[in-house]
């Protein structure tokens, strides 16, 4: 028996016995007034108890202490203690759950908690940016109705998540995503989504890149063939055959070229940086070029060299040379007999700058930005007849780069073209 209804029973007997002492001493009204009173102060008692409880429990926040007394001080005690014990637990809880969903919402790929019926129960910042999604709009809403690729819907339905899905994230700017499951009980799925579009974009280059490789070499490689099979089953006179051997050797030229290009380029991707203290004589390399301008254009065109102010340049000779003669060997190419050329290069504080300036073919704007993309050639049939590769000018990009340089090309079709090269102050010495 609790300790309330003990010390209830107790106080009844003795009103009881009060009140039996005053019936026997005075009268036995005097003895029912007397075990009433009794009563009544236990009731108000007990009352004024129930009334702190019933206060307490509207508003049982730590700060409100339950107060109890007598035999209801220990029990209201407990609850206090109880009730306090309880909040803190649910504070420490939450803190942790603050402390997972800050992690959550940290990652840098995105995480989806759906539960039965797709319906999305959580979701991180980067699932909001990879997949287009809306952390307060979409919560609760089912995934397939919000993102809504057939392919996505039918992975999601079969439940193998052997392999992850690739997906091109209509709503979230044409990004590829990868999106993996987990499924990990009673119909609740952890979708993770990663973003792929730079590695896809890689992996469509490298095809690229091989197929123009291949295609690139597969059309001197057939002509080469052909003209075998000519030699080998044709009875031809000395001077047939000398003509067939002279195109083969131009094709295995062609193919050769190709190839030496390839290996520039792949050398410059694997290279480590070029020497930053290494100088370069421009005087004397702007003189080389303007010589192997004159040899290349054999008397066709006025070429020109101008030197506004010195300075050199820190850095790899040999790929500076190679990507500056590019540059002066395509305007002797792309520019009819009778036209100019002029080398430029000028120095100061801010940095360098060779330009070569023609007056040649001349290129559409439309082509311009896309001039140093790998095999990318305007006129494909002039470019071959000048023994072009359509390389030369991402070697050029390439190299430049790596001396933090940078390509400004612009021309105006039918009447010429510049192609200015900038060189940061850190490269430019000697002012
Ligand atoms: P290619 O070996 O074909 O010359 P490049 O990479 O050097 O390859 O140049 C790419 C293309 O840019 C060329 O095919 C040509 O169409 C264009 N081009 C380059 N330089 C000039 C120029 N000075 N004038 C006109 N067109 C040019």
């Amino acid at each position: 028996m609790s300790l309330p209804v003990v010390n209830a029973l107790v106080y009844t007997l003795v009103a009881l016995a009060l009140a039996l002492v005053a019936a026997l001493l005075v009268s036995a009204e005097v003895g029912w007034v007397v075990f009433t009173l009794g009563l009544l102060l236990q009731l108000g008692y007990h009352l004024r108890q129930w009334t702190l409880l019933e206060a307490w429990s509207r508003q049982p926040a730590p700060e409100n202490e339950l107060g109890g007394s007598g035999v209801w001080y220990e029990p209201f005690s407990r609850l206090y203690r109880h009730e306090r014990e309880l909040r803190q637990q649910i504070a420490h809880w939450q803190s942790e759950l603050a402390r997972f969903g800050a992690a959550g919402q940290a990652l840098t790929f995105g995480i989806v908690a759906t539960s039965q019926g797709e319906r999305i129960e959580w979701l991180n910042r980067a699932a909001e940016q990879l997949l287009g999604l809306d952390q307060r709009a979409d919560l609760g809403q089912p995934i397939t109705h919000l993102i809504r690729q057939p392919a996505f819907v039918a992975y999601l339905e079969a439940g193998d998540f052997a392999q992850p899905l690739k997906l091109r994230s209509e709503r979230a700017g044409e990004r590829v995503v990868a999106v993996r499951v987990v499924d990990y009980g009673e119909g609740r799925r952890l979708i993770q989504i990663t973003d792929v579009t730079q590695a896809e974009r890689l992996d469509q280059t490298r095809r690229d890149f091989v197929a123009n490789v291949s295609h690139e070499l597969r059309t001197p490689l057939t002509v080469l063939s052909g003209f075998v099979e000519t030699l080998q089953e044709l009875e031809l006179d000395a001077a047939e055959r000398r003509r067939y051997q002279d195109l083969m050797a131009e094709q295995s030229l062609r193919m050769q070229r190709i190839v030496q290009d390839l290996l520039s380029l792949s050398t410059l991707e694997s290279a480590p940086p070029p020497p930053e203290t290494e100088r370069i004589d421009v005087a004397a390399l702007l003189d080389k070029l303007k010589r192997d301008a004159e040899a290349l254009s054999g008397g066709r065109h006025a070429i020109s060299l101008e030197i506004a102010s010195g300075g050199d340049i820190l850095g790899a000779e040999g790929e500076i040379a190679s990507a500056l003669g590019n540059l002066v060997s395509n305007a002797v190419r792309y520019t009819p007999e009778g036209g100019t050329i002029r080398l430029h290069w000028q120095s100061g504080p801010a940095g360098a700058e060779f330009a070569v300036v023609d007056s040649g073919i001349g290129i559409e704007a439309a082509d311009i930005p896309r001039l140093t993309e790998r095999f990318y050639r305007v006129d494909r049939g002039r470019s071959r007849e000048t023994g072009g590769t359509g390389l030369g000018l991402a070697i050029v990009k390439h190299a430049l780069g790596r001396h933090q340089a940078t390509l400004e090309i612009t021309s105006q079709p039918g009447e010429g073209s510049r192609f200015a090269v900038r060189f940061p102050a850190a490269r430019v010495v000697g002012l």
